[in-house]
């Protein structure tokens, strides 16, 4: 148990590397997500669609892709056998990426009975302080569970949530069960086919160094912390997330016909916006100019790509490049995907900046089609 915890951090800390305008683990493309903001993204998914049961099916559909590929990765890729008794090693990379403290209460193989518990889930938590809520919540940990599972076991597993600290319950509990049907949320089955290493795991390095990376190298190791309550970037929860899960979230709604998908990652970008930049304000109080730069190069280390930004009178001008949610899209042949969450992040963050309201008019027809220029008006 001890040396799969030692060896599986090492692993983490090793595979995730903060490149200066991407965050990279296991070669593969992340977003830093504020648990607030994955909240919020929640709920507000539920109250405009109206359709609960529809959003956590897919939800859970979104964990499972994701649960799937991180165990096949480890299994296939790096050569991490599992001991069935012994799944400390994937608890442990769970609470790296920022998932609490999850913990394998019971695994029988034979009978396919399986008992997860996270007594500290951030997810959980923060749920239960901003909503009221009788009902579990935890249908991305769920899906993740199972998809892990069904790798592991090659056996299509279900994972349900029994107890939940959202509702009060002292632990969030997950049971896992053999399941014989499949699930009804379309596009699920093409969209695991772009779910490979080839795909998915080839970041190529662009930018390696700028002015903010130096300054975080001072400041490291108070920036970026790793303990058993999960990750924290700027004192703040995280959860890294690939890239990918927004764009497998994206294409099955899409798919399920929820509509104006669009503008609801427009909303998403403007809850992460306004969060990025309080917390940015924050911490620049040390009597650091503050610029929009600066501000870019900061959203640089949250995994959106590199920024340039070119100012003329009062028109300001933001050249976006190696945007990793449309290179992402682009993997899963998603070409006219909308780039309204992009649109949103800078729309809040840089109004609040300047504080005053700007209007941004995107082009990216000159462009390369993972590049967009944004002009303020
Ligand atoms: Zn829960």
């Amino acid at each position: 148990m001890k040396i799969w915890k030692l060896i599986s951090r090492l692993v983490a800390i090793k595979a995730l590397k903060f490149y200066g305008n991407r965050v990279v683990l296991l070669n593969t493309s992340m977003i830093l997500i504020p648990i607030e903001v994955f909240v919020e993204l929640h709920q507000e998914l539920i109250d405009t669609t109206k359709n609960e049961k529809l959003i956590n099916d897919i939800i859970y559909e979104v964990g499972k892709l994701q649960g799937y590929f991180g165990t096949a990765l480890y299994i296939d890729k790096y050569k991490i056998n599992i001991d069935y008794n012994d799944f400390s090693f994937y608890m442990e990379q769970a609470r790296f990426v920022g998932l609490g403290n999850l913990s394998a209460e019971n695994v029988d193989v034979s009978n396919i009975d399986i008992l997860i518990e996270n007594k500290d889930n951030p997810f959980a938590k923060e749920y239960k302080n901003k909503y009221n809520t009788n009902k579990v919540v935890d249908y991305f940990y769920s899906g993740l569970i199972a998809g892990a599972a069904s790798e592991i076991f090659k056996k299509n597993i279900l994972v349900k949530e029994t107890k939940c600290l959202a509702k009060n319950d002292p632990k969030c509990e997950f049971r896992g069960e053999l399941c014989e049907t499949k699930s009804s949320i379309k596009g699920i089955e093409q969209i695991k086919e772009k779910y490979t290493y080839n795909n998915l795991c080839k970041f190529k390095l662009t930018k390696k160094y700028n002015k903010i990376e130096d300054f975080l190298k001072k400041k490291y190791k108070d920036l970026v912390k790793i303990d058993d309550t999960g990750f924290y970037f700027l004192d703040k929860k995280h959860v890294l997330f690939p890239w990918a899960v927004t764009i497998a979230l994206y294409n099955l709604l899409e798919n399920n016909s929820i509509s104006k998908v669009d503008e609801l990652y427009y909303k998403f970008g403007r809850n992460y916006g306004d969060f990025l930049i309080a917390n940015y304000l924050k911490f620049s109080k040390d009597g650091r100019h503050i610029n929009i730069t600066d501000f870019c190069n900061y959203l640089s280390y949250y995994g959106l790509g590199d920024f340039e930004i070119k100012k003329t009178g009062t028109e300001i001008k933001i050249i976006h490049k190696n945007n990793p949610f449309l290179i992402e899209a682009g993997k899963f042949n998603m070409k006219n995907i909308s780039n309204s969450f992009m649109l949103g992040v800078l729309y809040s963050s840089l109004s609040r900046l300047l504080k005053k309201n700007i209007l941004l008019k995107e082009d990216g027809v000159k462009f390369r089609m993972n590049d967009r220029i944004y002009t303020s008006k």
